[in-house]
């Protein structure tokens, strides 16, 4: 094994001064080619946005070290890539129908403080992740939040109930699954660790009225404090 091949091949210092050249110049580009998409900031990207970035960086990144490559070939991609994506815009802007086929819908995840099922009685979404975004927020429990949407672009929205309508609710606390039993020791309010549907038991087992499961932990009611 030759160190020297692997590491440099046959890298002089004039291909150095190449490739340094190329990359100044790829990068240059490409942020042009950004702020000629019309978009503000990438902290959220749709499917689609994701789709285009991956295209473009395979489009850059190969003229930059790649001396065999011309860069003009490249830039006719983004051209290209440019006029697709403001097509696509374009079209999402006009038509609805094709922005949910291109980005999907909003999907609402929680509604009165339960998580939403669909038809097959499971939630749409990855909870543990759901969760964390909750905590990210200040919330303690399920009873507090009122409406809970996932947008397109990966984000969630929420909206609170008013503090004296607050009702007891899952809690979504790291320490929630810990506490969860199949068999429930005393009387008290509990909530379905699968549906955050709260209601009143008795010592025993139980089956959630709402999905089935036979998952609770011991409901709480805090108020937010933000
Ligand atoms: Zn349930």
């Amino acid at each position: 094994m030759e160190w020297k091949e692997i590491l440099l091949s046959d890298l002089s210092w004039s291909a150095a001064l190449e490739i340094l050249i190329r990359t100044l110049l790829m990068f240059t580009f490409v942020l042009l080619m950004l702020r000629a998409s019309g978009k503000k900031g990438v902290r959220q990207l749709s499917i689609f946005e994701v789709a285009i970035i991956i295209a473009l960086g395979s489009a850059a990144g190969d003229p930059m070290f790649r001396q065999d490559d011309a860069i003009v070939p490249s830039l006719i991609v983004f051209t290209a890539i440019l006029v697709f994506y403001r097509g696509i815009t374009w079209l999402s802007a006009r038509f609805e129908r094709f922005e949910s086929i291109l980005e999907g819908d909003p999907v609402t995840i929680i509604k009165d403080g339960q998580i939403e099922l669909n038809n097959k009685g499971n939630s749409p979404f990855a909870r543990d992740e759901f969760f964390a975004e909750m905590r990210a927020k200040s919330i303690e429990h399920m009873g507090q939040v009122r409406l809970a949407v996932l947008e397109t672009n990966g984000t969630v929205s929420f909206f609170y109930f008013e503090d004296k309508d607050v009702k007891p609710g899952l809690p979504v606390l790291p320490d929630t699954y810990e506490t969860a039993c199949t068999h429930i020791a005393g009387d008290g309010l509990y909530a379905c660790c699968y549906c955050a549907h709260t209601l009143p038991l008795k010592a025993g087992k139980h089956q959630c009225p709402r999905c089935d499961k036979k998952e609770w932990v011991k409901a709480i009611d805090t108020r937010r404090i933000t």
